[in-house]
């Protein structure tokens, strides 16, 4: 589980400070995909960053923690922002943007692989031993054991990704976070990422974030998502209710802007750009682009709170349960 607490960052410049991320306040539950969604710029990269604990100046934590939770092999752990690393691969992990570069071209997977189980936890195995509960984890991801002989390079961007989401997974971790994990793959790839992704989840039953720009994505796999906007968290819920219902008016025109099977109705984008982060409007930062804002939220920033069960937005304007009260 992990536990996003008041959770304010900062990106330290000689121009001034670029708040990313503004009082965020959310928990990722155990056993469940949680999607993370927005324009590009909104701050989910940072977000991600931060709950996998690479927080590097410029970079910086001004309030709040983020604290990942839970058991393994019996006992219990609970690290906190600045010792979330101290548990990478073993109980958190991280797939990141671009992941296909991230392998060593010129070093031959099994180095990689072994270079990435900490040596406690090879359970004082040989390398040979360890190499062979790593052969017997990529067939049963459907990775032919041949692969940890070949160098990256030799693998198509698929592949590599896949290997990619092996590493990530190999130790079992609690959490995994993956940052656009189909992005730059043609869409049979992609499809076959995200079964990976879902079957992996299944059978961990661990936690699994994923972040994307892709709103497919998150209809196909996630199973709760949250929608930023300029560094906020602006809805979350089901996914599958956000899709149908959604409240937040930002979430509506997302929603509505999405094309649909028989549907030939011409698709129109959100009007307007998001604020730029270092000089944002007071107030509601979507008001700008709303057409319900009044002049309360061009002044007072609306908390993040519960319209109905599981279903959270920040907006001035929605009643309890949903429905704007201007609309
Ligand atoms: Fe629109 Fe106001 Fe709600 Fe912001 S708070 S989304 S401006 S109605």
């Amino acid at each position: 589980m992990i536990k996003i607490e008041n959770l304010s960052t900062s990106y330290k410049t000689i121009d001034g400070d670029v708040h990313v991320l503004n009082d965020l306040n959310f928990t990722i539950n155990d056993d469940e995909i949680f999607g993370i969604a927005g324009e590009s710029g909104c701050g989910k990269t940072t977000l991600l960053k931060t709950l996998y604990d690479i927080v590097d100046w410029p970079l910086v934590i001004d309030k709040g923690q983020v604290v990942l939770s839970g058991e393994k092999d019996g006992r219990p752990y609970s690290f906190s922002s600045g010792q979330i690393r101290k548990s990478w691969w073993n109980n958190i992990s991280y797939v990141p943007q671009a992941a296909q570069s991230v392998l060593d071209p010129i070093t031959r997977l099994k180095k990689q692989f072994l270079d990435s189980i900490p040596e406690e936890d090879r359970k004082k195995e040989t390398k040979a031993e360890t190499l062979n509960r790593v052969a017997g984890y990529l067939e049963e991801l459907n990775l032919s054991p041949d692969i940890l002989e070949a160098y990256p390079f030799q693998l198509s961007g698929g592949m590599r990704q896949r290997v990619i989401i092996a590493l990530a997974t190999f130790m079992s971790p609690g959490v995994v976070l993956a940052d656009e994990p189909t992005t730059a793959l043609d869409v049979v790839v992609q499809r076959g990422i995200l079964m990976m992704l879902t079957k992996l989840q299944k059978q961990l039953k661990n936690t699994m974030v994923i972040v994307s720009h892709d709103m497919g994505v998150h209809y196909q796999i996630t199973d709760r998502m949250g929608i930023m906007y300029s560094g906020s968290m602006v809805e979350l819920g089901p996914t599958e209710d956000i899709f149908s219902d959604p409240v937040h008016p930002y979430t509506t025109m997302l929603v509505n802007a999405l094309p649909r099977v028989g549907d030939k109705s011409a698709k129109v984008g959100i009007p307007g750009r998001p604020p730029a982060l270092k000089n944002p409007p007071p107030g509601c930062r979507f008001a700008p682009r709303c057409p319900y804002a009044t002049d309360m939220c061009r002044e007072q920033v609306p908390e993040f709170r519960q319209i109905k069960p599981g279903r959270y937005a920040a907006c001035h304007q929605l009643k309890e349960g949903g429905g704007m009260t201007n609309g």
